[in-house]
């Protein structure tokens, strides 16, 4: 028999989907994915979700969201999907663990991912002063020194983010210029506090415990290279995300950079039954909040939309 709920993805938006769900009595059945939890439970504290005014930690509060989820009765699997067929319903699911699953509503939350440089250290300090997320992250280093990775637009934002509460951003930009919007190029080199790096790789980070600095070299293979080491206590990475949506891409429109674009603000797909929520379908905002309000909304549209059959 078809799953009258079926939700893809562990983060915010799919636990608190299957929240919504498992109450209006849909028997959601959630899939994990390959990060049980989702983004959040590569940072550390989570200090900007509303509720916990010291400050919560993200894995417990991805705990407590798993828990209310099964206390309405969600079911959760832990496999990952890997083929999807929404051509008609009931849709079908397939996984990595050679199950498949059929469904009357399919909520995809399977979430975006940050896009690391690739290196060992990157792993090594994850959530010891590597971070992808400025926002969530930045409250740590007041008054200390950070690195933002990148030269886009995000980078940038990142940088001024950064440079309101750091005393020193250094902005690393592999290219001699940055691909961001020229206003937040000025925003940037108007900023006192940020120093561009034009030219400049990240080979390796260095500390004992923790982010000390940065291996970099400037003009990598040129007859000036120069490596040398950076001293810094943050290293951020703002070199694009990709959005977990490649499943899908033959049956929802998507953006250029693969964000399901959704009808409105709601987050109807345009296939009856079928809903996208949380950063697989959000460029701009990417908050764990913005997040679990979108799987709230798509709960909500399966609901109304499992009443209409
Ligand atoms: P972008 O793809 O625009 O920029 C990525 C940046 O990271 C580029 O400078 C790129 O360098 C650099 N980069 C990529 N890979 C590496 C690597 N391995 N090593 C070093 N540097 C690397 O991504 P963004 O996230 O900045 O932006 C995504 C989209 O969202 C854009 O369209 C942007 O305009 C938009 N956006 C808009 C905002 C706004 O309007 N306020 C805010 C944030 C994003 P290179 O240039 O050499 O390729």
């Amino acid at each position: 028999m078809a799953i009258s709920c079926l939700i893809l993805g562990s983060g915010p938006a799919g636990y608190t989907a299957a929240i919504y769900a498992g109450r209006a009595g849909l028997n959601p059945v959630v899939y994990e994915g390959l990060q049980p939890g989702g983004q959040l439970t590569i940072t550390t504290e989570i200090e900007n979700f509303p509720g916990f005014p010291e400050g919560i930690d993200a894995n417990e509060l991805m705990d407590g969201m798993r828990k209310q989820a099964e206390r309405f009765g969600a079911e959760i699997r832990t496999a990952t999907a890997v083929k999807a067929d929404l051509s008609k319903a009931p849709y079908k699911v397939w996984f990595d663990d050679g199950t498949e699953a059929e469904c009357q509503t399919l909520i995809i939350a399977t979430g975006a991912k940050a896009k690391y440089l690739g290196l060992d250290d990157e792993v090594k300090y994850q959530g010891m002063g590597v971070s992808a997320c400025a926002t969530c992250d930045g409250f740590f280093y007041r008054k200390k020194t950070v690195a933002v990775v990148g030269g886009g637009d995000t980078a940038c934002e990142e940088a001024t983010y950064l440079a309101s509460l750091a005393q020193k951003v250094y902005l690393i930009v592999r290219k001699p210029f940055l691909r961001a919007s020229k206003a937040m190029q000025e925003r940037v080199m108007q900023n006192p506090k940020i120093e561009v790096l034009f030219e400049t790789n990240t080979v390796g980070l260095y500390g004992e415990g923790g982010v000390e600095g940065a291996h970099v070299v400037y003009r990598k293979g040129e007859a000036d290279e120069k490596a040398y080491d950076l001293p810094i206590d943050g290293f951020f990475l703002a070199i694009g995300h990709k959005p977990s949506s490649d499943l899908f891409k033959e049956w929802v429109k998507t953006d250029e950079l693969g964000y399901i674009q959704t009808e409105g603000d709601s987050p109807r797909t345009g296939i009856p039954g079928v809903y996208a929520a949380g950063d697989v379908a959000d460029p701009h905002y990417r908050q764990a909040i913005c997040a679990a309000a979108s799987g709230c909304k798509a709960a909500m549209e399966a609901e109304k939309y499992l009443q209409s059959l």
